[in-house]
């Protein structure tokens, strides 16, 4: 059975993401989607948020699961006979920190290997970071997340704002 973890920060959630995770769903038996804890330092979403939002827009697939992770990758790999890691290619920009990191992990986990899938085209220059910056302008962020999302989007960054009062 092939094992796959797909990891990131998906602060939030896209529909880059998504495509991704459907995509990887089909090529693993089994595919974890893990959400890195502390790796943005002003999150706009908890990392208990992030995984809610990852369930509810991955629920249609059975063998996908979410869940989240500290410290190293390949070590959360290895907790569960994960011997694949998933990472999205959108631009060439991407390449040079995926190819460090995927070399860095097998040489510490020779048995954990990396499989790149490029973005589709419609998704090359989305980013949750294009979201955020977007949505805190009240722009339309509809065709980058979906519905769910993109309401609960808003609601943060009303929240924020409130509080900010
Ligand atoms: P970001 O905050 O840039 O969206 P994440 O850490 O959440 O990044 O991304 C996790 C993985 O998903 C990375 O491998 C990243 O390259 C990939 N990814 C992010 N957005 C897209 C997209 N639009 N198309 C394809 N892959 C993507």
């Amino acid at each position: 059975m092939t094992t796959a973890i797909y990891p990131g920060s998906f602060d939030p959630v896209t529909r880059g993401h998504l495509d991704i995770i459907e995509r990887a769903s089909r090529v693993a038996d089994r595919l974890i989607v893990s959400v890195l804890i502390n790796s943005a330092k002003n999150p706009l979403f908890t990392v208990e948020e992030r995984v809610q939002l990852l369930r509810e827009e991955t629920a249609y697939l059975p063998n996908v699961t979410v869940d989240s992770f500290d410290g190293l990758l390949v070590e959360h790999a290895r907790k569960h006979g994960a011997h694949l890691i998933v990472r999205g290619l959108r631009a060439v920009t991407d390449f040079e920190y995926e190819l460090q990191m995927s070399q860095t992990n097998r040489k510490i986990a020779p048995e954990v290997d990396t499989i790149f899938f490029t973005t589709s085209l419609e998704y090359a220059y989305l980013s949750s970071s294009t979201v955020k910056e977007v949505a805190g302008f009240g722009g339309d962020i509809s065709a980058f997340v979906t519905p769910q999302v993109e309401k609960a989007v808003f609601a943060k960054i009303a929240a924020g704002r409130n509080k900010m009062r």
